[in-house]
């Protein structure tokens, strides 16, 4: 039993479910379709120059989504003072989280600008990060003295890292390539062992 939030209608199925302030609303196709519809018209964040991954910078701030269907919207937007869509807001906006070294958040940025190599560059930081990391968790691994053991992504052979061993660049058994971001996963995996 389900009974539509909009008209008041009751059906024995289901009805869709449009989520608003946490609470799950069911409306009947009718309605549902008008909720949808009404959304879809409405101000949203994800377009404002102040809005990196569901926060708002200028009230700084998560932003709770409305979802419709598989869709969700950041209605906010419609009585905010500060929706802006200035390409040149949004662009300093990016630069700021680039500099403060949210690389994922400034890259999805550029690529709503459309500066793809920007946001390459973005990307391309975040790996040497993990990079860094990777040779870190190596070195704190050493200093536990653990040794964890991988295998190679080409051949399965069994390799060892950490204490009794330093990461290898290349497989001793196939000699293909060892990629330090594979070595970064896995130890994270193990991070906690
Ligand atoms: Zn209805
Ligand atoms: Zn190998």
């Amino acid at each position: 039993m389900a009974k539509c939030y909009g008209c008041g209608k009751i059906s024995k199925g289901g009805m869709p479910t449009v989520k608003i302030e946490g609470e799950e609303r069911p409306y009947c196709a009718d309605c549902y379709w008008k909720v949808q519809k009404e959304y879809k018209g409405k101000k949203n964040c994800e377009d404002c120059s102040y809005f990196s991954a569901e926060k708002c910078k200028k009230r700084n701030k998560n932003l709770e989504p409305v979802t419709v269907g598989y869709l969700t919207y950041f209605v906010q937007a419609e009585d905010c003072g500060n929706y802006s869509t200035d390409k040149d807001v949004a662009l300093a906006e990016v630069r700021k989280l680039e500099e403060a070294g949210q690389f994922g958040e400034a890259a999805s940025g550029y690529d709503k600008l459309g500066m793809s190599e920007e946001a390459e560059a973005a990307r391309e930081k975040i790996a040497q990060e993990s990079v860094v990391n990777a040779r870190s968790s190596v070195t704190n691994l050493a200093k536990k003295g653990k040794t964890l053991t991988y295998y190679c992504p080409h051949c399965g052979a069994p390799l060892k890292v950490g204490a009794k061993a330093e990461a290898k660049k290349k497989c001793p058994r196939c000699k293909g390539d060892l990629d330090v971001l594979n070595l970064a996963k896995l130890i994270s995996q193990h991070q906690d062992e």
